[in-house]
C-alpha cells in the first residue's frame, strides 16, 4: 500500500498572512512542518502543495518536494486532490501547514484504521480528541463530532452534539482534529461533489463527505498539537522550541507529576465509591485488579461496591508482574467491553499496583508493554488509575516507574503517566499482612532510604522525604514502642516518603542485584533486597548491622545459599542484568563505578547469598 502526506499550503491566511513563511527557530513554519512530517517515517513520500512561489522554493531549497497547485482552490482538500489525481497512491494523508509539531502518534494513530477488519468500508479516516471543558464545547470555533459504536462519524457541528438535556448525565464530548487519511478515490470524489446544504451552513468540509454517504473512520488522540493561528501562538511555538532544545542540552533537573489526590486514614477506603463516581463515564466500567488473597474476603469485594458492568480481576501476586501479563489483561478487557474503561483500580501490594499503572498506560497506547519499559516512551496519557495499597513499604503507590519483567529485560515503565491520579491510604487495609511479608516489604522501604541518603545524586528534595521515611521505620523496626494501629498508619506514610525520597535521586546496590536474582530466579522484590543487603556491609556498614538486629529482633527467616549452586551460565546472566541499571550504579558508587563494580566482584557477591 503507497501511503503519502500532502501539506496544502496557501500563502495568504486570513488571520494571519503569511504564516507559514514566519521563522520558527531558525527556518520558516512551512519547513519544520514538512521537516516533521518526514521524521515520522510513515510516508513513502511526502509533498507541500501550494499556491505560493515563495513556499514552493523554500521548500524545494530545503531538498523537499513541493507541487504547484495550478487551479486556484477554496480548500485544501481540493488543492490536495488536484495534486493527486493522476499519481499512484492508495492512501493520502492531509498533513495541517501551520502544525509544526505534527505528532507520529496523531499520524500513527489515523493510519492504524486501515489495518482493522473494517477497512474495507472506510473511505477516509480522522482524528479526535476527548475535550471536558463546557466552555470548549459550546465554542462554535472547536468542532464536535458524535460516532457510531464502531467509531464512525455520524455527524460533525460546531453546537455541542450531543445536547445535554440532562446537566448530569456523563457523556464524553470529542473535538474533531483536521487531520485525514483518504482513501484516493474518496478525495477525487469530494472534489468533484458540490458543496450541499448542510456543510455549507456548518462551514465544515467533511460534512460533504457524509452528506455523500461515505464512511468516515474515526480514531482517538489525545497528544496536543501547536495550531499557528495568530503571531501569540507563533511566539508561544518559539517559547516550545526553545525549550525543547534547552531539555534536550541540559536535562539535570527533573520535571516530574506528583499524585495529584490522596486521602488518608482508618477506614478511608469507603470513601472510594464516591470518589469514583464523578469519574463514572456512561456505560464505561471500572476496572478493579484486586489481589488474589481477598478473594473470599465478602466484607472488602462489598466496600468495592461494583457497578453496573464494572469488574472485578483478582490476581495472583505470586509472581512479580510481567508485560505479557499486562498484554493479556489490557487484550481481555478490549475484547469484552467496547469502550474504554472509567478507570482501573488497583488494591493489593506493589505487585497489584505496578500491574494497575501498566494496564491504565496500556489500555491508552498502543503495542506491548515491553514497548515501553525504560524513560519517557509512552506517548498518551494513560486511562485514570486509582492506587490502594494493602501493605506497606514499596512506595509503588507515589512513584513514576512501573517495575515489569519483560522478554529481555526488568525495567520500569518510567513515565509522566505512570503516576496514580488518586491514592487511598487505609492502614486498616493492611491488617492481615502475615508477619514475614510484613517485614520483607517494610525493609524495601528502609533499603530505599538507605540507597537514596547514601547516594551520589543525594539532594535536598530527596534528603527530606528519605531522612523522615528512614526516622519512621526506626520507630516501627527498632524502637517497637508503637501501638500495632499507630504502627500500621506510619509504615504505610513511611513508604510514601521512601519513595518520594527515591523519586528525586536513585536506589543502589541492594536492588541493582536484587533485580538480578528476580530475573533469573524470580525471587520477590521485598524478600530479595533483603538477601542481598544482608551480604551489603562493604557498602552500607552501619545500616547493614543495624539490619540484622532487625531480623533477629522479629525473628524472621532469612533464606540461605540461594545462588551456592547455580549454573556458571545463570551467574552471569544475573550479573548482566546487575549491571545494565546504570543510573543505579552510579548512584551508589559514583561516576567511576565501572572499576569499582567489576564482574568478578559481582560474581563474588552472589556466591555469597
Ligand atoms: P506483593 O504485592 O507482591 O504482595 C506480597 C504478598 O502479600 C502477596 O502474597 C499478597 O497476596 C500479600 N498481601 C498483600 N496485602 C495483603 C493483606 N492486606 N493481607 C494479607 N496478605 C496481603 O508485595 P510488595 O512487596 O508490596 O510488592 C512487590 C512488588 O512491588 C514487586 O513486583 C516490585 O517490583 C514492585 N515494586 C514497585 C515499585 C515501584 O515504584 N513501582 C517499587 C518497589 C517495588
Ligand atoms: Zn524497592
Amino acid at each position: 500500500m503507497k501511503i503519502i502526506a500532502m501539506i496544502p499550503a496557501r500563502y495568504g491566511a486570513s488571520r494571519f498572512p503569511g504564516k507559514l513563511m514566519q521563522d520558527l527557530g531558525g527556518k520558516p513554519v512551512i519547513v519544520r512542518t514538512y521537516e516533521a512530517a518526514k521524521a515520522t517515517n510513515l510516508f513513502d513520500e511526502v509533498y507541500v502543495v501550494t499556491d505560493s512561489e515563495l513556499i514552493f522554493k523554500e521548500i524545494e531549497l530545503n531538498g523537499g518536494k513541493a507541487i504547484m497547485s495550478i487551479k486556484e482552490h477554496d480548500c485544501g482538500s481540493d488543492r490536495i486532490a488536484e495534486a493527486v489525481e493522476d499519481m499512484d497512491v492508495d492512501i493520502v494523508v492531509n498533513v495541517q501547514g501551520d502544525e509544526p509539531f505534527t505528532s507520529k502518534e496523531g499520524l500513527e494513530q489515523v493510519l492504524s484504521v486501515f489495518d482493522g477488519a473494517d477497512a474495507d468500508k472506510i473511505d477516509l479516516a480522522s482524528l479526535m480528541t476527548e475535550i471536558h471543558d463546557w466552555k470548549e464545547i459550546s465554542d462554535p470555533n472547536c468542532v464536535k463530532v458524535i460516532v457510531d459504536k464502531e467509531n464512525f462519524a455520524l455527524y460533525f457541528s460546531r453546537s455541542p452534539i450531543p445536547y445535554p438535556r440532562d446537566k448530569n448525565a456523563s457523556m464524553q464530548y470529542f473535538k474533531h482534529k483536521g487531520i485525514y487519511a483518504f482513501r484516493k478515490q474518496a478525495i477525487l470524489d469530494f472534489y468533484r461533489l458540490p458543496m450541499r446544504s448542510l456543510e455549507a451552513v456548518e462551514k465544515i468540509e467533511c460534512i460533504r463527505y457524509l452528506e455523500y454517504g461515505k464512511n468516515i473512520k474515526m480514531a482517538i488522540s489525545n497528544t496536543q498539537g501547536i495550531e499557528i493561528d495568530t503571531p501569540e501562538d507563533l511566539i508561544r511555538a518559539n517559547k516550545i522550541l526553545k525549550e525543547e532544545n534547552k531539555v534536550a542540552v541540559n536535562n539535570k533537573y527533573r520535571n516530574f507529576p506528583m499524585v495529584p489526590k490522596v486521602v488518608f486514614g482508618p477506614g478511608c477506603f469507603d470513601q472510594l465509591t464516591s470518589i469514583l463516581a464523578p469519574r463514572r463515564k456512561d456505560k464505561a466500567p471500572f476496572i478493579f485488579l484486586v489481589d488474589e488473597v481477598f478473594k473470599n474476603d465478602q466484607e472488602l469485594i462489598d466496600r468495592i461496591n461494583p457497578r453496573f458492568n464494572d469488574k472485578l480481576l483478582f490476581i495472583s501476586s505470586d509472581e512479580e508482574p510481567k508485560t505479557t501479563q499486562v498484554d493479556q489483561i489490557v487484550k481481555d478487557i478490549k475484547a469484552e467491553f467496547t469502550s474504554r474503561p472509567s478507570g482501573i483500580i488497583g488494591i493489593g501490594g506493589g505487585t497489584i499496583l505496578d500491574l494497575a499503572k501498566a494496564v491504565s498506560i496500556m489500555l491508552a497506547n498502543k503495542g506491548s508493554a515491553a514497548d515501553y519499559q525504560g524513560w519517557d516512551l509512552v506517548k498518551n496519557k494513560a486511562v485514570y488509575h486509582v492506587g490502594v495499597p494493602t501493605i506497606s513499604g514499596t512506595g509503588a503507590e507515589v512513584s513514576r516507574t512501573t517495575v515489569l519483567t519483560g522478554p529481555v529485560k526488568k525495567l520500569g515503565i518510567n513515565s509522566d503517566f505512570t503516576p496514580f491520579d488518586q491514592v487511598i491510604l487505609d492502614p486498616d487495609l493492611t491488617i492481615g499482612v502475615p508477619k514475614n511479608q510484613w517485614f520483607y516489604t517494610g525493609m524495601d522501604c528502609f533499603i530505599h532510604c538507605v540507597e537514596s541518603l547514601n547516594g551520589t545524586f543525594l539532594n535536598a528534595f530527596s534528603q527530606s522525604y528519605g531522612e523522615k521515611a528512614y526516622d519512621l521505620c526506626m520507630e516501627i523496626f527498632v524502637e517497637n514502642d508503637l501501638t500495632e494501629e499507630e504502627s500500621r498508619g506510619k509504615l504505610m506514610m513511611a513508604s510514601w516518603h521512601g519513595g518520594m525520597s527515591i523519586a528525586y535521586s536513585q536506589v543502589g546496590v541492594a536492588h541493582a542485584m536484587s533485580y538480578g536474582l528476580s530475573y533469573v530466579l524470580g525471587t520477590k522484590h521485598g524478600i530479595g533486597n533483603c538477601i542481598v543487603f544482608n551480604h551489603l556491609e562493604e557498602f552500607y556498614p552501619d545500616d547493614v548491622v543495624l539490619f540484622k538486629k532487625m531480623i533477629k529482633e522479629h525473628g524472621v527467616e532469612m533464606p540461605r545459599g540461594l545462588c551456592k549452586d547455580l549454573e556458571p551460565e545463570q551467574i552471569e546472566l544475573m550479573i548482566d542484568i546487575a549491571l545494565s541499571l546504570v543510573p543505579l550504579w552510579q548512584n551508589a558508587l559514583g561516576d567511576d563505578w565501572e572499576a569499582i563494580m567489576t564482574r568478578d566482584r559481582l560474581r563474588a557477591l552472589y556466591r555469597r547469598m
